[in-house]
C-alpha cells in the first residue's frame, strides 16, 4: 500500500518507502501520507503571503508611475523612496532598482564617452579649432 508522499520539511515529493528525504535530510516518520499534509514549504507561503499583503499594481497606477517618471528630479527622488523606502510593492519596488541601475550604468557611459571626447580634443588642437568652427557657423 505504498501511496505518494511529500516531505514535511521542504516539501517535494518523495519515492514510496524512503526513510529520509533525499532534498533535505529530513527523517520521515512514515505516518503522513499526501493527502493529509499538503506540500508547503515555508518559502511557499512566505511567497503567498507577500502577493496577499501587496497585490498587483494595477494599469492606472503603472500610468501614474510613468507620468511622474518623466519630472525631472522628483522621478529620481520618487525612484529611490520606491527602491529603499520599504512601502512600495515588490514589483514596484524591483522596478524602481532596475530603472536607477539603469541610470547609473547610463550616466558612467555618458561619462566616459564625454571623457573620450576631452582627451581626443586635448590632445588634437587641430581638430579643437575645426570644431569650433563648425559650431560657430
Ligand atoms: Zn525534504
Amino acid at each position: 500500500m505504498e501511496e505518494n508522499r511529500f516531505c514535511a520539511g521542504c516539501g517535494k515529493q518523495l519515492e514510496p518507502g524512503v526513510s529520509v528525504c533525499p532534498y533535505c535530510g529530513r527523517e520521515m516518520n512514515g505516518t503522513a501520507p499526501a493527502a493529509s499534509r499538503p506540500a508547503s514549504t515555508e518559502a511557499a507561503s512566505r511567497r503567498s503571503n507577500e502577493e496577499r499583503d501587496s497585490p498587483a499594481v494595477g494599469t492606472g497606477e503603472w500610468f501614474v508611475v510613468l507620468l511622474l517618471l518623466g519630472i525631472p528630479l522628483v522621478n529620481v527622488v520618487l525612484l529611490l523612496i520606491w527602491a529603499f523606502g520599504g512601502s512600495a510593492s515588490p514589483s514596484k519596488r524591483n522596478f524602481s532598482r532596475a530603472v536607477l541601475v539603469f541610470l547609473v550604468i547610463a550616466f558612467c557611459v555618458w561619462l566616459a564617452s564625454f571623457a573620450a571626447g576631452l582627451a581626443i580634443l586635448g590632445g588634437n588642437p587641430d581638430l579643437e579649432r575645426r570644431i569650433l568652427e563648425l559650431l560657430g557657423r
